[in-house]
């Protein structure tokens, strides 16, 4: 019965690979985890970004929420942190190397100041596949190097997204 259900299960949900806590979800990861609140406070963006939390139905309605009140050049910093939290979370996981938040957010910033001085605008795309349930699946990020516009690079980050769910093979995607 046991060996039965574990068969049947697709998808296994694991603890945070970061704080090792709660259930990893991208709602979870990027805000709530102690590590995602850190460099917020880092960032100086926590209260700002918890009351919108408070406001949004998930992650994604969360980051729209951002899109809408925020500045550019604050969301600029806050996709460079939200990359660094990502990307923190994959050396914990492989190499269990730790952060600390300041390092994070110094090094996401450092490397926003590299790519504006050299003058080209490089652009992060960062997807997050969760099933019907909210829960995390899958994440990828990727930096295209070139000046494009914002239109242009949203168009980009959704193509990168469809190829990305295509190569997945899963259905009902709602983006
Ligand atoms: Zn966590």
């Amino acid at each position: 019965m046991n060996g039965n259900l574990q068969k049947k299960q697709v998808f296994v949900p694991i603890s945070c690979a970061t704080c090792g806590n709660e259930w990893e979800n991208s709602w979870h990861l990027f805000i709530y985890c102690p590590m995602a609140k850190a460099c917020w406070e880092e960032l100086g963006t926590w209260n700002k970004m918890l009351s919108l939390s408070n406001e949004a139905d998930g992650f994604v309605q969360w980051l729209f929420k951002l899109f809408q009140t925020l500045d550019v050049s604050t969301l600029e910093n806050i996709a460079m942190v939200l990359w660094g939290i990502w990307r923190t979370r994959n050396e914990k996981l492989w190499n269990k190397m730790v952060k600390p938040a300041e390092i994070v957010v110094s090094s996401a910033l450092q490397l926003l100041m590299d790519w504006r001085a050299n003058g080209s605008r490089n652009i992060g795309v960062g997807m997050v596949l969760r099933d019907s349930d909210g829960v995390f699946i899958s994440a990828k990020t990727n930096v295209f190097v070139g000046r494009v516009g914002i239109k242009d690079a949203e168009a980009m980050a959704f193509k990168e997204a469809l190829s990305w769910v295509e190569g997945m093979n899963v259905q009902d995607v709602i983006f």
